[in-house]
């Protein structure tokens, strides 16, 4: 369709699903990653000759608002925004380092008011665009032992909540999707075998969500009337 998406986190997990997602549309693609620029570039021209489109890649750290300026001085025109980049870290609150809470709100939180900052007066000049924020059932809910994700996702539903009604008039979306398990490194990162084994037999569907899934919705979200705005719409397999 020839649209340009950006996508924060492309590299791995939900955010590399979504850019294949909107790759076989046949739109042009901006690709952002903080580390593994050699996997997203292989990626990257493999989605190019398959589909027959433009990707540029950056690495990028999505909570550091001058090197996303950078990264918009060599952007010319924008029609959708994912904002997918995240990251978790489990424990106690108490036994968290201030460093840890900063990492955590600055790329899962601060990250949205900087790409919309450097978007959005592009989307308002051309009175159109959607924008997608990747959220977490914990963010609905809150989760033990994930007190500033939670508080972070929590923040980027009321973030897309609000920034929908200040864009409704400029004719752009803004909404949110809450995941609930979904199968990538971030969980098995953070969770052993038997955590996410327990995690599963909790969840109705009796298995973890898949990345495509979860860009199927979002290939759907940016795909629906632009009066749907400022919802958050969980997938979760029927878990919370
Ligand atoms: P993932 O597999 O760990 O991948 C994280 C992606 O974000 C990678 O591409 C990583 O880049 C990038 N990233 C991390 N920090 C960054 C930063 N500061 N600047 C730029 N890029 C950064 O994670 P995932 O599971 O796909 O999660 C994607 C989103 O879904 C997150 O917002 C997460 O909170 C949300 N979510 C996931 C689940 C789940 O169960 N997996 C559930 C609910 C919500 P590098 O590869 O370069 O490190």
């Amino acid at each position: 369709m020839n649209r340009k998406v950006l996508i924060t986190g492309a590299s791995r997990g939900i955010g590399k699903a979504i850019a294949g997602a909107f790759a076989r549309e046949g739109d042009d693609l901006f690709l952002l990653c903080r580390n593994n620029i050699e996997d997203l570039e292989a990626f990257a021209g493999v989605l190019e000759k398959d589909n027959g489109i433009k990707v540029k890649t950056f690495k990028c750290d999505v909570g550091d608002y001058d090197s996303l300026r950078e990264v918009f001085s060599q952007i010319d025109d924008i029609d959708i925004v994912i904002n997918n980049a995240g990251v978790a870290w489990i424990g106690l609150l108490t036994d968290m380092d201030v460093s840890d809470w900063k990492n955590i709100m600055s790329t899962n939180l601060d990250s949205l008011f900087y790409i919309c900052k450097l978007a959005v007066p592009r989307m308002v000049q051309k009175q159109s665009g959607r924008i997608i924020n990747i959220s977490s059932v914990w963010g609905n809910v809150g989760a033990s032992c994930e007190v500033a994700y939670s508080a972070s996702k929590g923040g980027v539903n009321s973030f897309t909540r609000a920034l929908a009604k200040e864009l409704a008039p400029s004719n752009i979306s803004v909404n949110a999707i809450a995941c609930g398990v979904i199968d990538t490194d971030m969980n098995r990162q953070h969770l052993s075998e038997e955590d996410l084994e327990e995690l599963r037999e909790d969840i109705p569907m009796d298995r973890l969500g898949s990345t495509d899934e979860v860009a199927e919705l979002v290939l759907k979200v940016a795909h629906a009337p632009v009066y749907m705005t400022g919802q958050v719409i969980t997938i979760d397999g029927g878990w919370i």
